[in-house]
């Protein structure tokens, strides 16, 4: 069931996702290439739709659901991520429209770490960084290695999100349509019993 709790649980996993990605920056030194944006312009972004429901509870909130389906209608005919701003980071802005309720998937893109067969953590990270930053880079790979319990693990915060609501965690969907079915759920709850526009006060 889709509710304020469900907002909430969900921006508290960010919060601490956020908190980790931090302390283990700061531990690295690795942090993201100036207006760079090369993860937010690929066409292959997936996603589950739990993690766009606090992104889908702003828009109702806010009174922006029609402008947003409007950009949504045509990421589907481009395949970019509906909150990607290429103007913007021509103007160093950076390149999402509400990067604030972005989801896992960005929060983790070139920070995060799966686990391997043998139970080492090994750093999913991009081009960019890999290109720019070896070296912090390697450091980032040898903490995976040395101190696999203290790095981000894909897994971990996938399971913590699952555990909220595994019906909206379990399928990966290009990043799209994971916003879509998040924002139909959202109005689906929110039909039930109220036009959504007026329900913003139940998600508080
Ligand atoms: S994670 Fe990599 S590709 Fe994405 S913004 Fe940072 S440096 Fe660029
Ligand atoms: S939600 Fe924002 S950060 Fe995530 S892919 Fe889209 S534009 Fe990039």
């Amino acid at each position: 069931m889709l509710s304020s709790r469900m907002v909430s649980e969900v921006e508290k996993v960010y919060a601490g996702l956020d908190e980790h990605i931090l302390q283990t920056t700061s531990t690295t030194g690795m942090k993201c290439s100036n207006l760079c944006n090369a993860c937010c312009r690929k066409t292959d972004i997936e996603a589950s739709a739990i993690e766009f429901i606090p992104l889908a509870a702003w828009l109702y909130e806010n009174g922006e659901i029609d402008d947003f389906m409007i950009r949504l209608d045509k990421s589907d005919e481009t395949g970019h991520c509906p909150l990607f701003l290429p103007e913007a980071w021509k103007e160093g802005k950076g390149g999402c429209l509400h990067y604030a309720k972005r989801g896992l998937v960005c929060r983790l893109f070139g920070f995060g770490y799966r686990l391997d067969r043998e139970g080492i953590a090994e750093l999913v990270t991009c081009k960019v960084l890999k290109e720019f930053s070896p070296e912090l880079v390697s450091k980032a790979r040898q903490l995976g290695y040395k101190t696999p319990d203290s790095v981000p693990l894909f897994r971990n915060y996938s399971m913590q999100l699952f555990s909220i609501d595994p019906d909206l965690a379990i399928q990966q969907l290009p990043i799209n349509k994971a916003i879509r079915l998040a924002i139909e759920k959202l109005y689906f709850q929110y039909s039930l019993d109220t036009d959504p526009l007026d329900a913003s006060n139940k998600l508080r």
